[in-house]
């Protein structure tokens, strides 16, 4: 009965299904908006009254119609990944549809990166990284959300790179890109503003426009769902758990061919053949890893997943992917990712397997670190 219904801020129509979606209003909501005569979606509620800027997720022809209108305008393309999950966050393609459009690539979530990983060095392997998947950045920086610091240095570049003309900030979900813009409105809702927060004309449908003092603006869109991300296959409470909120500390060890390690009950890493080396993990501190014999690992997984293998949790594991196995012959020092969660590095040739739930990707890639 909602079909006719249009929110007062965006114009979009408004539904009480689906919280993901754009127009979503909670029935609550819906009653006091009709009464008053003010009906707000929920996300342009939050954005009046908090200044918050909330996710909506987008089907794919929503998501090419929107690259499509990136590609028409004459914009700065702001393109935030989450360097934790690099390879996950780059968004398919987006090369073909910026057109001639400068893009800036933000690394952001850098605070989790153990501090030895100097600046320059994982900026020059963003930019190969990128390069190889075709996108050419005009230039390439990291921030940490959460930094004041990283924020003005951000706008400073942004400030740089558009010369007076609107910017787009894009990225699949996840990567911190509502973080970023709340904490740009929150610091520069202040005295000298960069960006004027008072208001917010010109919310469209499915964009969101701050203004910037000369009359462009900086125009967030919706996040864009990367299917092949850890995140879509796990709860809340184990996505916490695998999305290190502090500096990784990485975990050393000494593996033999014929041996297996776990990561929780999410992933697995095998050794098929090569000298005794020192593997590295790289995932969340929280996330338990276990060493096991390669020849036995099938059956240790099914007998302990959910239990002594978390996450996922026991009562989880029912509807949990089968690990999907992928094998590697691998000729220098290599990382492989299991995206979203994490990557272990290989130090020298060896042949290796990963495992990872179906759906999600697991791939290698020159050594990080
Ligand atoms: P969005 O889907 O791209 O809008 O991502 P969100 O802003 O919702 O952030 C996704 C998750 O990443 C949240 O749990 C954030 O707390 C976390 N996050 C965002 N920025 C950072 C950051 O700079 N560092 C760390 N460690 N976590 C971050």
């Amino acid at each position: 009965m909602t079909d006719e219904l249009k929110c007062i801020g965006c114009g979009s129509t408004i539904q009480t299904e689906d919280a993901n979606k754009i127009g979503y209003t909670p029935q609550s909501a819906l009653e006091k908006g009709l009464e008053s005569g003010e009906l707000y979606c929920q996300r342009c509620f939050r954005l009046r009254h908090y200044n918050e800027i909330q996710d909506v997720d987008l089907t794919d022809g929503d998501f090419l119609a929107l690259l499509n209108k990136i590609g028409d305008v004459d914009a700065l393309i702001v393109n935030v990944v989450d360097i934790f999950d690099f390879n996950g966050s780059l968004i398919p393609g987006l090369h073909r549809f910026v057109g001639d459009n400068p893009v800036l690539l933000v690394g952001n979530k850098a605070d989790i990166l153990p501090k030895s990983l100097k600046k320059p060095r994982l900026i020059q392997w963003m930019k190969e990284r990128s390069h190889e998947a075709g996108l050419r950045p005009v230039d390439v920086t990291l921030t940490s959300a959460k930094r004041k610091q990283d924020i003005s240095d951000l706008l400073e570049l942004i400030d740089k790179y558009r010369d007076g003309r609107d910017v787009y900030i894009v990225g699949v979900t996840n990567v911190g890109k509502s973080t970023l813009i709340n904490e740009i409105i929150r610091q520069s809702a202040g005295v000298d503003n960069v960006i004027t927060t008072s208001q917010f004309p010109g919310t469209t449908l499915d964009l969101i426009e701050i203004p910037f003092e000369d009359g462009s603006c900086l125009i967030d869109t919706p996040g864009i769902i990367h299917r092949h991300q850890m995140a879509h296959y796990l709860g809340k409470k184990d996505l916490r758990l695998v999305s290190p909120t502090k500096e990784i500390k990485p975990k050393v060890y000494q593996l033999n061919d014929g041996q297996t390690l776990f990561l929780g009950g999410l992933a697995r890493f095998d050794v098929i053949q090569g000298e005794k080396m020192g593997f590295i993990a790289y995932v969340s501190n929280e996330l338990v890893l276990h060493r096991t014999k390669l020849a036995t690992a099938s059956e240790f997984y099914e007998k302990h997943v959910g239990g002594l293998l978390q996450p996922p949790r026991e009562n989880e594991v029912a509807d949990f992917p089968e690990l999907v196995r992928f094998e590697f012959s691998v000729k220098e020092k290599t990382d492989l990712v299991f995206a979203g969660l994490g990557w272990v590095t290989i130090p020298k040739p060896c042949v290796v397997a990963g495992w990872a739930p179906k759906g999600v990707d697991v791939i290698i890639r020159k050594a990080l670190i």
